[in-house]
């Protein structure tokens, strides 16, 4: 969370607000997006701005079931948003919550399912600060309740929590990231570099891009590797020289001033640093 404080507050700075968010150019956003990872939260942010905007005259909703109809809210930012912003009583659920109460529900060693656990969470939920009740169970589960090694001495409910000296057992398990391998070209032409739209999985759409390819191990050449996390990926690229002539990528040429103020995804931008044109 830390390393992605400085980068919210320049976009909190520069979208102070919803009109402001909802009139800049889906462009904008993605530029001031960088570094904060998920871009799919960006383009749905942009989209409910401009839904408050044009439905709720500037103003969001209060209640979890309008909440919910909205562009990129679920269960958990609806009840979220509801109880933290607008004091509604409403459960905040997601995985830190679910482990923590299945923990403190636990019985002969098993902790309840799902199901069960969402309903419980919706009952206990005060009529009083229930914002402040969901951010510490949220809180909890982050700094405490961790999912391997427990802080249980630290914690509010040592004295009154079954699972304090053995942790349940629990029906979901966290599933581990599968590899994948890719190419990442780098296509110049002087002080001007080719980049794309397209990308093999469809990915981080609206994006400027170095061309990709879904092989790894097509040239001799590699100017190094970078791995990094997507979803439940860990890919590694190679990156590799190509030609600027032959087979031409579908995308424009940017002169290298221009490719620094595109909105990149961070793994591509920091393959233009390690090159030193980023
Ligand atoms: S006592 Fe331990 S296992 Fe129980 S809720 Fe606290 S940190 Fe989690």
């Amino acid at each position: 969370m830390a390393t992605v404080i400085p980068y919210y507050r320049r976009w909190l700075r520069r979208f102070p607000n919803w009109s402001s968010l909802a009139k800049a150019p889906r462009r904008v956003v993605l530029r001031h997006w960088e570094g904060l990872g998920y871009y799919r939260r960006a383009r749905f942010l942009h989209e409910l701005a401009r839904s408050v905007v044009r439905r709720f005259n500037r103003q969001l909703p209060s209640s979890p079931e309008t909440l919910r109809s909205l562009p990129g809210i679920g269960d958990y930012t609806a009840g979220a948003i509801a109880s933290i912003a607008f004091h509604v009583r409403a459960p905040a659920f997601d995985g830190n919550v679910a482990r923590v109460m299945g923990r403190l529900l636990a019985r002969h060693g098993h902790a309840p399912g799902w199901t069960q656990l969402r309903k419980a969470a919706g009952q206990w939920v005060p009529q009083k600060d229930p914002g402040t009740h969901n951010q510490a169970l949220m809180e909890l589960g982050a700094l405490v309740c961790l999912p391997k090694k427990p802080l249980c001495p630290s914690c509010p409910f040592s004295r009154v929590c079954p699972s304090r000296k053995k942790l349940p057992s629990t029906s979901r398990q966290k599933p581990t990231p599968s590899k994948e391998r890719e190419s990442i070209l780098v296509i110049r032409q002087g002080r001007t570099l080719r980049l794309t739209h397209e990308h093999p999985h469809s990915r981080w759409r609206g994006l400027w891009l170095l061309p990709t390819l879904a092989q790894a191990g097509i040239a001799k050449k590699t100017l190094f590797q970078i791995s990094y996390p997507y979803t439940r990926y860990q890919i590694t690229a190679d990156v590799i020289p190509a030609p600027s002539t032959g087979k031409m990528i579908p995308g424009r040429w940017f002169n290298l001033d221009q490719a620094k103020r595109l909105p990149l995804p961070a793994p591509h931008r920091k393959i233009l640093r390690l090159l030193g044109i980023g």
